[in-house]
């Protein structure tokens, strides 16, 4: 991690307000995470928590962007609908107060609207923002790792990416320190971080490792989105000795495009399923701005353009690049694509 500071040439208000909007959004979730900690109660096995931080989050995001850029349409992972209905009355109400604790003057029928602003349907023309207001909501359960992940894309391509990763250790080889880092990354400018409390900006790269046995790779914690199985016999192809690194949500982008591990592969558990544009527009404007590469397991880039789901493509490889092909060709014969 060297210093530098980002030229800031274009799409330096979208980057501003991008980074003010994931920020806002991360410290709801923290909120609502220090809550869940506090409270014994509640069995982690309870949804609730995150039900209200993901939808909290989201309109705290809307609010923000639709503040400098209201033409700007979103396609995010949540929508309203269950929160307008009766029964959920409770737990809309959970969610319009932690959003007020954020943002003290927005009334229900607002916060609801903010929510529904994410249903754009996506596609190849003009631009839109991309949200997953909590990624890996099963580590933000397991109060571990989460991520808030906003992107723009344009014309069917992601330019701006900041993923928001409150629990990030601010150095990986000291895991008990302190935490919290935003990752923010434009098209052509390259890659940097910045770490809670502070106002600066570091520049972010991947590693330089060429020898695919002295690279680690990361993965799912979750063996139902990504298979572990076939993730060990690629690694044992690749000569690869480090264990995996198993990490929830899109940190695993980040610790890729900061350094951490060489390697994340996303390798499909079941036919048919899509991946969603939110769950890799940020990570993938990360990687490519740090020096790395990200394609499908058919070493396919990644197709923005095609609504929601990443439709034409199957699973998700991401690398430093210098190992990007022989990783490929490993998981090409493993999964015998
Ligand atoms: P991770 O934290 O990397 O395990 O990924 C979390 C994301 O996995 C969620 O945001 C879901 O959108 C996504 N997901 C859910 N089911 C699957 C699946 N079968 N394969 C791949 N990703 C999935
Ligand atoms: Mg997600």
């Amino acid at each position: 991690m060297s210093i530098g500071y980002p030229p800031g040439m274009s799409y330096s208000k979208e980057r501003e307000v991008a980074v003010r909007a994931v920020e806002q959004a991360s410290r709801l979730c923290q909120k609502v995470q220090a809550n869940l900690v506090a409270d014994h109660a509640l069995s982690k096995k309870d949804k609730s928590p995150v039900t209200v931080a993901d939808f909290g989050a989201q309109a705290v995001v809307t609010h923000v962007l639709s503040g400098s850029f209201p033409d700007v349409p979103l396609v995010g992972e949540e929508d309203a609908a269950e929160l307008r209905e009766a029964e959920n009355s409770p737990l809309t109400d959970q969610v319009v107060a932690n959003v007020r604790e954020i943002v003290p003057d927005l009334d229900r029928d607002t916060v609801l609207d903010l929510i529904d602003r994410g249903t754009y349907a996506g596609g190849a023309t003009g631009r839109h923002w991309t949200l997953d207001p909590i990624d890996g909501t099963k580590g933000f359960l397991r109060l571990e790792q989460y991520a808030v992940a906003l992107a723009l894309i344009e014309n069917g391509e992601v330019v701006l990416g900041v993923l928001g990763c409150p629990n990030l250790p601010i150095d990986a080889s000291a895991p008990e320190g302190e935490r919290g880092c935003l990752f923010v990354a434009v098209k052509g400018e390259g890659a940097f971080v910045r770490l809670r409390g502070r106002d600066d900006e570091f520049r972010v790269s991947v590693t330089d490792v060429q020898d695919t046995a002295r690279a680690s790779f990361c993965e799912s914690v979750e063996s139902a989105h990504s298979s572990q199985d076939d993730s060990a016999k690629v690694a044992k192809r690749l000569g690869i000795v480090a264990p995996p690194y198993r990490i929830d949500s899109q940190c695993k982008y980040a610790a890729v495009g900061r350094g951490d591990a060489s390697i994340y592969l996303r390798l499909p558990t079941r036919k048919g399923y899509e991946e969603k544009i939110w769950d890799h527009a940020a990570g993938s404007m990360v990687i490519q701005e740090a020096g790395g590469r990200v394609t499908d397991v058919r070493g396919k880039d990644l197709d923005f353009s095609l609504g929601r789901t990443l439709r034409d493509n199957l699973g998700v490889i991401v690398t430093n690049g210098h190992v990007h092909d022989r990783v490929v060709a490993a998981v090409r014969e493993v999964l015998g694509e």
